[in-house]
């Protein structure tokens, strides 16, 4: 299945996500806060990508989902997924082939930023509405220890990809999205050498995330509401960036109408399988009442198809892969 949700996000509101890479997750790093745990196809480009789907079967999927919907109640077709969406062989040609096939709706994409250096990746993200590019370091050390990258990547080649960006197609249609982790890139002194490349990029947008679900690393520590509004004052100040966090979520669209009520276990389990999810999530995701997706959540942890994981004091539910 290569299409899911709608999902609801504080990064974009409500969108329908597109995967076209296949299980298990197939990523350029191994982000020590990654919600899918660890990366067991860590990869350098999309020449090692063999396991994906063909962009026509994407298009179809895509097309009879959409059908489904409402797309008024539809902020973005967003691609993201099990992996890095940019490792995805043919980016270009599906990329051409969702944009015939959405009419007037938007289209993002979720990427770690990784593969931006390479000029047919550029290429192919211009022709998106929105890029939501990862920047979690701005030097080689922290860049190491957070994201744990394949070999032969560099955080200035990433740097770099993005700058190149925003000269050849300007940086309204750029977003950078920021995982701050606690006493790893959570300083005043980092932050301040972080808005630098804010400030050089000028992204539309600066999306400050923390950890708020299980990571891959049980070390990994998310900021706190006061240290986050801290994090993101000081970006304000030092690049006069739009900042939003998750903290503080942007507005989204009215209530979503879902109108495919079928088969609501399997979706269940394709929801929790891309992430750990909280039981109001697959509420909201699936335009459930709270009881009828505890009812339903409660039979698949009895029949043993998602398992329950505690995080801090809230209980996710996940997939077992
Ligand atoms: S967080 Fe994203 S970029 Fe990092 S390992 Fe997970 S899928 Fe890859």
């Amino acid at each position: 299945m290569t299409i899911y949700g709608p999902v609801r996000s504080w990064r974009l509101g409500y969108s329908l996500g597109v995967d076209p890479l296949l299980p298990p997750k197939t990523c350029t790093f191994d982000c020590v806060y990654c919600q899918l745990g660890s990366t067991r196809r860590k990869v350098d480009g999309p020449e090692d990508v063999k396991n994906y789907v063909d962009p026509q079967t994407i298009r179809k999927e895509l097309a009879s989902a959409l059908k489904k919907l409402k797309q008024e109640s539809i902020d973005y077709v967003t691609l993201s997924g099990v992996g890095e969406p940019t490792l995805y062989p043919k980016l270009k040609e599906l990329v051409t082939n969702l944009r015939e096939e959405v009419g007037d709706l938007k289209i993002a994409i979720l990427t770690n930023s990784s593969l931006m250096w390479r000029n047919e990746v550029r290429e192919a993200l211009s022709l998106l509405d929105l890029v939501v590019a990862k920047l979690d370091a701005v030097d080689e050390e922290t860049f190491q220890a957070i994201n744990r990258p394949s070999p032969r990547l560099r955080i200035s080649m990433i740097i770099d990809g993005l700058r190149r960006f925003k000269e050849e197609w300007g940086s309204d249609k750029l977003a950078l999205q920021v995982m701050l982790i606690k006493d790893v890139n959570n300083s005043a002194e980092y932050l301040m050498k972080l808005s630098e490349i804010i400030c050089e990029l000028s992204p539309k947008e600066v999306q400050l995330n923390t950890v708020l679900r299980p990571p891959a690393e049980k070390w990994v520590k998310p900021l706190e509401l006061h240290e986050m509004q801290e994090a993101a004052s000081l970006i304000r100040e030092y690049s006069s960036s739009n900042v939003i966090t998750a903290y503080q979520p942007r507005q989204v669209k009215g209530e979503l109408k879902v109108s495919v009520v079928e088969e609501l276990e399997l979706k269940v389990i394709d929801l929790t399988r891309r992430r750990p999810c909280r039981i109001s999530e697959i509420a909201s995701i699936l335009g459930l009442r709270l009881e009828e997706a505890e009812s339903i959540v409660k039979g698949l942890v009895a029949d043993g198809s998602i398992v329950e994981e505690a995080y801090g004091e809230t209980i996710f539910y996940k997939a077992k892969v």
